[in-house]
């Protein structure tokens, strides 16, 4: 379906049509031009040569002192995504299963079914708030089970978990000896209070990265956090595949979060409000939606509706949305991306609610 999606806005584009982009989960601000700057420093200053397959000790050391661990538990990887890939390659075998629940980032389920594994989905829902039944995911856990992902925030309902509910899921999960791998690429720009599963009982695995905070998403760069026998391991994959992520992106993460306070605050402020003026626009209309806690996105229902023909409707009067197929079984769903400047987010939002008056 997306791949429809895609294919429409190119032919729209080609033939001169302007396409407001609420489908992509790409920060569309620029990456800051002194983090810009720190990469073609770097690059004078040799920063051009293979290196470490952990990642630079002087950027492991900082983003330990901010995580509150040992440089030894991190791994710098192109990207979050390598880090999830890496850490299910490492974790699973064949006929093992993941509990994911949903709606979820499809490169979780895509991941797990790719290493022969079992996605077992466990559904979420608008009505009850986005809280996961952890009754329901006791009994989903059997001795297959090798893995638990959690997102928080998620994508794509921009929700922020209930602390005591991930207590509950947490004490489950280390009493029947299931790993849980946490997704927090969207928590230093939450609106509201995140924790990390690092303040949780147990050894987690975390994963999160610069695209999202600092817009760095096309440099690729990210990282994990878990206990040293899976960092060694991590280590010598990357060893045998991409090698380490460029020295000189490295050093412009570093610069990253040299500024970080500052960005992080500049970047919050813009993304709430949008998430505001979503907000405002959209409860003028019979879409049913939680307020998002964090950015991007928003994640409206309308009962009965097809959210992929919508979807492809939509892109004739100008709009680009993702349908909730995308994310899992919530066809009455689309995901909405505040990821456009504010003057297209309000002129998309409206020919959205029109749709739905
Ligand atoms: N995790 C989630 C929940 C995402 O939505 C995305 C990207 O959209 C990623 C991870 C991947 O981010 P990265 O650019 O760090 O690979």
């Amino acid at each position: 379906m997306l791949y429809e999606i895609n294919e429409k806005i190119i032919r729209l584009e080609r033939e001169g049509r302007k396409i407001i982009k609420f489908n992509l989960g790409d920060p569309d601000l620029p990456t800051p031009m002194k983090i810009i700057e720190a990469a073609f420093e770097a690059m004078k200053r040799g920063k051009t040569k293979y290196a470490s397959a952990a990642g630079e000790a002087k950027l492991r050391k900082a983003l330990a002192e901010i995580h509150g661990v040992d440089a030894d538990n991190i791994v710098i990887t192109p990207g979050s995504k390598w880090a999830v890939f890496a850490v299910m390659y490492l974790l699973l075998e064949k006929g093992d299963n993941v509990i994911i629940p949903s709606p979820h980032w499809t490169a979780y389920e895509l991941t797990t079914k790719s290493l022969g594994a079992d996605a077992k989905l466990i559904k979420t829902r608008l009505e009850s708030n986005w809280e996961v039944n952890v009754e329901d995911l006791e009994t989903l856990i059997d001795n297959k089970t090798k893995l638990l992902i959690l997102n928080n925030p998620n994508n794509p309902t921009s929700k922020v978990m209930n602390e005591k509910v991930v207590e509950k899921i947490v004490d489950v999960a280390n009493e029947k000896g299931v790993r849980i791998l946490s997704d927090e690429v969207y928590a230093d720009l939450s609106f509201v209070k995140t924790k990390s599963l690092l303040e949780y009982e147990g050894e987690h695995i975390i994963v999160n990265s610069f695209s999202k905070t600092f817009t760095m998403s096309g440099w690729r760069i990210g990282y994990v956090i878990a206990d040293k026998a899976l960092t060694d391991q991590i280590i010598k994959l990357n060893q045998i595949t991409f090698t380490n992520v460029p020295v000189f992106i490295q050093e412009t993460a570093l610069k990253a979060l040299e500024l970080r306070d500052q960005i992080i605050k500049t970047m919050r402020e813009n993304y709430r409000k949008r998430a505001e003026l979503a907000c405002k626009i959209l409860s003028d209309t019979k879409l049913k939606f939680t307020k998002p806690e964090a950015p991007f996105y928003v994640f409206p229902k309308f009962d009965g509706l097809n959210s992929e023909v919508f979807a492809l409707n939509l892109l004739d009067k100008g709009v680009a949305v993702v349908p909730g197929t995308s994310f899992g079984d919530y066809p009455e769903h689309f995901r909405i991306s505040l990821t456009a400047p504010e003057d297209e987010v309000k002129l998309g939002l409206k020919i959205i609610a029109e749709a739905f008056k």
